[in-house]
């Protein structure tokens, strides 16, 4: 088969797209013939490096992708050649104390492929069958493929970890990227007053499109303090942020007394200073979210099968494309998902 590939950690250069020996489907897994996949940021970090990781090289990208199940391993019941389905990609080990209570992304061997092991930017992926969820006739494979990890994270992030109802005010920073999209539109169906950064007019139009209320232009104004003007200095109760260092301290200025900030990845850093005083005096709360359950999963899946999520597809490359889909991740450019596809399929 071919496959996105590279053979050690570095920039984009060390992307091939290449033969790779077809995979075979191990007990309690399946072989799908992919038809598309996603990139997220992880995708880069991974290919980068992190000091986490030990990779078997050539290590294939990839943790979104949707396809058709082509051939079915042993002990595999939900599942027969022919069905349509997308990836999720955490793995969880199924027999530890948080996967018995059904808590599968604080499983203590959590990993997630294209991550720690092989991935699915590929013609063909051998995947767990827990891993896959039935995509129905009529949704796309764009959608499909781009759907699952930004918007389970986003979904455990607003609804199981920060708890946001429909009397509360959000602010999703970010809202151009994969995780800020899903977040605002599960923040609009939710009910509550959503505020959005972004960094340019188009992209502060997708972002009250997806549902912002208010959108803010952080290029050109520090978003806390015009999150102090739009809500009469009380500030927001929540704030979603996947940026990190850059962000951390407007993050915490943003938020009202007995507000929470809930974090999902640091894409600009994972060492911010941090304001103590603040944290105390107005009883703020720091809250972690990672992926989500595969009930979540199910849950929010069906809300975007069903139209009232939509993943934006920023542009579908061939996979031979793969670095200049990189390129686009890490140079902001444009808005919602950037797509890959087997060459054979476009
Ligand atoms: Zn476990």
């Amino acid at each position: 088969m071919q496959a996105v590939q590279f053979a050690a950690h570095g920039d984009r250069d060390v992307i091939e797209y290449g033969e790779f020996p077809d995979p075979e489907p191990d007990r309690g897994e399946v072989r799908l013939d992919v038809k598309a996949g996603a990139l997220n940021h992880l995708d880069v970090f991974t290919r980068e490096g992190m000091p986490i990781l030990d990779l078997d090289f050539p290590h294939i990208p990839g943790s979104d992708a949707a396809g058709v199940v082509e051939s079915v391993g042993a002990d595999v019941a939900r599942f027969e050649p022919g069905d349509r389905v997308a990836v999720t990609a955490g793995i969880s080990c199924g027999e530890c104390e948080f996967c018995r209570h059904g808590e599968h992304s604080l499983c203590v061997n959590y990993h997630l492929l294209g991550e720690h092991v092989r991935g699915v930017h590929s013609e063909l992926a051998a995947v767990p069958a827990e891993n896959l969820v039935p995509v129905p006739e009529g949704v796309s494979w764009e959608t499909a493929a781009a759907a699952p990890l930004v918007f389970q994270t986003a979904w455990r992030m607003l609804l199981t970890r920060g708890e946001l109802s429909s009397d509360e005010s959000v602010l999703v920073l970010g809202a151009s990227g994969g995780v800020g999209h899903a977040a605002v539109q599960i923040a609009d169906h939710v009910g509550a007053e959503v505020y959005a950064t972004a960094s340019t007019d188009e992209k502060l139009d997708y972002a009250r499109e997806c549902g912002a209320d208010h959108a803010i232009d952080y290029e050109s104004e520090e978003f806390a303090t015009e999150i102090r003007e739009l809500t009469d200095r009380r500030g927001v109760d929540m704030v979603v942020d996947h940026v990190g260092a850059a962000t951390w301290r407007d993050s915490l200025k943003s938020l009202a007394k007995g507000g929470r900030v809930v974090t999902c990845g640091a894409t600009t850093g994972g060492r911010p200073e941090t304001d103590l005083n603040r944290i105390f005096w107005n009883q703020l709360s720091v809250i972690g979210s990672t992926m989500a359950s595969l009930g979540e999963v199910d849950d929010v899946l069906e809300k975007v099968w069903d139209g009232t999520f939509e993943p934006r597809i920023r542009e579908t490359l061939p996979m031979s494309e793969a670095a200049r889909a990189h390129e686009m991740l890490e140079e902001r450019e444009g808005f919602g998902k950037v797509v890959v596809v087997p060459d054979g399929e476009l």
